[in-house]
């Protein structure tokens, strides 16, 4: 290689491994083990289980186990550990295994689950999605639902619903009734500033699907990456402020984008300073700033 070609290399080297660096940026206090299981207080059959960043529910029921999100995009041995983890505290069948939405981080890598004997379901865009792309880590969906659809397996209710388009056009959010639990994933950050999922978002129909989740009745919310800080579950008053954050970056954004801001103005020289101590601001903003100004500035 000539010195040029070196340097380049390098550069991208050097790229490569800032954005591993990145995407392994632990959420958890780095002492935190590589995965957990969790009973979610105040249940006796509903858990959650973390690999890294990511987490996932399950709900045992007197029937058989409902799974959510195999979280094993990248990491296939997370799955063989999700599968192992409900195990250890049922001897129950798992009779499901049900995909939040279509991105991979969540739902790559589902072939234990259906090895043994689960019936994924999805939204039926996630198995459009998912058939046109082919990703071999990914299991295609066996049932899809529309709007809404309820599970009843033994002693358990778990109700899906599709609120309409947000962090995807696939996301359905799973509610337990009686145990007035909601696990909802990415679409609502607990305690933080969205990030890269903003690429593929739909932030009008966001703010819309969030005001669905916060009429909707529940207690608890378990989202698909820690709750920040501590990996804590989210309140209603998390899903307020999420909401009043994106309509903040929303508005600061269009005001800019009628001035001719968008794109370098607004990403070079925005700050949003009442977020400032958010976790993931830093990281987060210009991800945010771009979407916006693709909105008010482009008009898409
Ligand atoms: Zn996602």
């Amino acid at each position: 290689m000539t010195k040029v070609s070196y340097l380049i290399a390098g550069a991208v080297l050097a790229a490569c491994l800032g954005v591993v660096a990145n995407a392994q940026q632990p959420a958890q206090q780095p002492a935190a083990p590589p995965f957990a299981t969790t009973k979610v207080e105040g249940t006796d059959n509903v858990y959650v289980f973390r690999y890294g960043n990511h987490q996932a529910m399950f709900v045992v029921t007197s029937a058989g186990v409902i799974a959510t999100d195999p979280i094993g995009y990248g990491r296939p041995q997370a799955v063989v550990t999700y599968v192992d983890e409900i195990k250890k505290v049922s001897t129950q069948p798992i009779k499901y295994l049900i995909y939040s939405h279509h991105h991979f981080d969540h739902i790559a890598g589902g072939k234990p689950f259906k090895d043994a004997g689960a019936t994924i379901v999805a939204h039926k865009r996630a198995k459009e999605r998912l058939a046109v792309i082919k990703d071999p880590h990914t299991v295609l969906p066996d049932e899809t639902m529309d709007t809404t659809r309820t599970i009843t397996l033994g002693d358990t209710v778990l109700e899906l619903s599709y609120l309409g388009l947000n962090h995807s056009d696939s996301t359905i959010v799973m509610r337990l009734p009686k145990q007035k639990i909601l696990f909802a994933v990415d679409f609502i950050p607990v305690g933080s500033v969205p990030g890269r999922g903003m690429i593929d978002t739909y932030p009008l129909e966001l703010e819309e699907s969030i005001k669905k989740v916060l009429a909707m009745e529940w207690d608890k919310l378990i989202p698909g990456h820690p709750g920040q800080p501590g990996g804590r579950l989210g309140t209603k008053k998390d899903v307020q402020d999420q909401l009043a954050f994106l309509q903040d970056a929303s508005e600061a954004v269009k005001v800019a984008a009628r001035q001719g801001q968008c794109w370098d103005g607004v990403e070079k020289g925005m700050k949003l300073p009442k977020y400032e101590s958010w976790p993931n601001y830093a990281n987060g903003l210009q991800f945010i700033l771009r979407r916006y100004c693709a909105l008010w500035g482009r008009g898409t």
